[in-house]
């Protein structure tokens, strides 16, 4: 007999995620309750919920990362579950363990799984037993300058120095000389203290242009765990990605079948229920590398659902609830090409420099294969308080060429007044030919990011330029949703423009 579902579940985030989250309690029948600092009182992600929970002042510090509080949130609002999203307390292994003591439900694996995954070196440690291979390296942290010196000789230059309690590429370094060796290894000490309280550090080596291929993973409370395929992530910046697509171009079904079943290996020695993601570099060789596992629903969780047909929200909240998979690993196989963009409020011509500003204008694309996961809306304020990722832009087609091209109509189509975002960015990309041929690595984006981000101009972005003025123009002078007659100056505008750029 199939367990009943949550009646109400508690959403410990904000902005896309808490939406995306909102969306999938309200197609199961789940009653919504939001939390809100008081930056978001007027967010979208408030009025979409059920009912919404004020818990404290603007900085996450005072509000989004205080879990006593949202745990008091939800034990006042009647809820049975938490969800939290992901950043945030997503990771925290005592907030899951004090979810589970006030008698709630935590939507994410057990403390435990947490726990084990939490420090890069014990999930090394964790997966050298399990016969999953990891980047050649230590699984101890390192004790001074000196040791880190003899190691690195002996793993052969270059190296990568890596904070054991760390995340987001922080107190990350490449050490390419012995004789850099000594500095570098002070620096990341100093780095990882700073931004985990924790100055751990261990020595990896350093691949040369691997990419990104992480492994989407789902287990049950009743022993079942399938993998989803794979996500392909290696367009970042600075660590960070940028561009996700699902599957990759350089993962055949032979090597999805084996990395997943070491994802899904990994998965089951820390004791794994609900949705995670290992995360692998795969060199040019063919060889592939474990290297850690994210214990939440990430960001990039889209293209997974559109390739599989599996919407991983509902089965987070249904595997949570104690029911067992609807699926089995046979019955999954990727169909088609999903690809998405993050759009941030950073400005690609500064140097991804964040903006702030308040959304003045937003045209949204749709038509065939477009998923929108947004966070904002017309009036919304970004600030420097919170991530500046506003929302990502989804896309499913038949093929990867065919994904590209969508992705690139539907960028065009997007609109975004008030506030600089990575649209033209994005455009960019979709433009270029080593990223249309796949010809991707976790390098790439570093090395060509100059001629993606000068002012030369997209394809279409001239006449871009004048839509998006146009648009400006209508919403600043008010017309919109004005009579016809109004609006067709501005759309004209927008014409005139378009016939002066094919002349000129
Ligand atoms: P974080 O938790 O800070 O994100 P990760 O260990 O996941 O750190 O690494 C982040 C990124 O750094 C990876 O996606 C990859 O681009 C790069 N990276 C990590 N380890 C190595 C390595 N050994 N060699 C080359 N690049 C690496």
């Amino acid at each position: 007999m199939t367990p009943p579902m949550f009646e109400s579940v508690l959403i410990a985030n904000r902005g896309e995620i808490a939406l995306r989250v909102i969306r999938g309690c309200r197609e199961l029948g789940v009653r919504s309750i939001a939390v809100y600092s008081d930056a978001d009182a007027g967010a979208p992600h408030v009025r979409a919920a059920d009912a919404a929970v004020n818990i404290g002042p603007a900085p996450s510090s005072q509000s989004y990362l205080l879990g006593d509080r949202i745990i008091e949130a939800a034990l006042s609002e009647g809820a049975q579950a938490i969800h939290p999203g992901y950043g945030f307390l997503s990771e925290r292994e005592w907030f899951a363990r004090a979810v589970r003591d006030a008698g709630l439900v935590f939507i994410g694996p057990p403390a435990e799984a947490i726990a084990a995954m939490g420090s890069k070196t014990a999930a090394r440690t964790l997966a050298v037993a399990h016969g999953v291979p990891v980047v050649p390296g230590t699984t101890e942290s390192i004790a001074d300058a000196e040791h880190a010196g003899e190691i690195a000789s002996k793993f052969g230059y270059p190296v990568l120095l890596k904070a054991a309690a760390g995340g987001g590429g922080k107190g990350m370094r490449v050490v390419r000389e012995p004789s850099e060796i000594a500095g570098s290894f002070d620096a990341a000490r100093r780095e990882a203290k700073n931004a985990f309280g924790d100055d751990a550090v261990y020595l990896e080596k350093y691949i040369e242009g691997p990419r990104h291929v992480e492994i989407q993973i789902i287990g049950d409370m009743h022993g079942n765990m399938v993998h989803l395929g794979e996500r392909e992530c290696s367009v970042q910046r600075r660590h960070q990605k940028m561009i996700e697509e699902a599957p990759s171009v350089a993962v055949s079904p032979e090597l999805r079948a084996e990395m997943g079943a070491t994802a899904v290996r990994a998965a089951r020695a820390a004791g794994y229920v609900n949705a995670g993601t290992c995360e692998f570099l795969l060199a040019r060789d063919g060889s592939y590398y474990f290297l850690e596992m994210n214990t939440r629903l990430q960001v990039e969780h889209p293209v997974t659902e559109l390739v599989t047909g599996i919407d991983l929200v509902h089965w987070q909240l249904r595997v949570a609830s104690g029911e067992p998979l609807g699926f089995a690993q046979e019955d999954i196989s990727p169909k088609g090409w999903a690809m998405e963009c993050r759009i941030t409020s950073e400005d690609p011509a500064n140097d991804f420099l964040p903006s702030t500003g308040r959304v003045s204008y937003l045209h949204l694309p749709s038509g065939p294969g477009v998923r929108w996961d947004g966070g904002i809306e017309i009036g919304s304020d970004v600030s420097l308080h919170y991530d500046p990722m506003l929302a990502k832009l989804i896309v499913h087609a038949p093929n990867r060429e065919l994904a590209v091209e969508r992705m690139h109509r539907a960028l065009s189509e997007l609109v975004i007044g008030g506030v600089e975002t990575s649209r033209e960015f994005h455009l960019r990309v979709m433009e270029d030919s080593e990223f249309r041929a796949g010809a991707i690595e976790i390098q790439w984006l570093e090395r060509r990011l100059a001629s993606l981000t000068t002012d030369a101009g997209t394809e279409d972005g001239a006449m871009l330029a004048a839509l998006a003025a146009a648009l400006l123009a209508e919403s600043e002078s008010g017309v919109r949703g004005a009579a016809p007659s109004q609006r067709e100056s501005a759309v004209s505008a927008w014409q005139r423009a378009a016939r002066q750029e094919s002349i000129g």
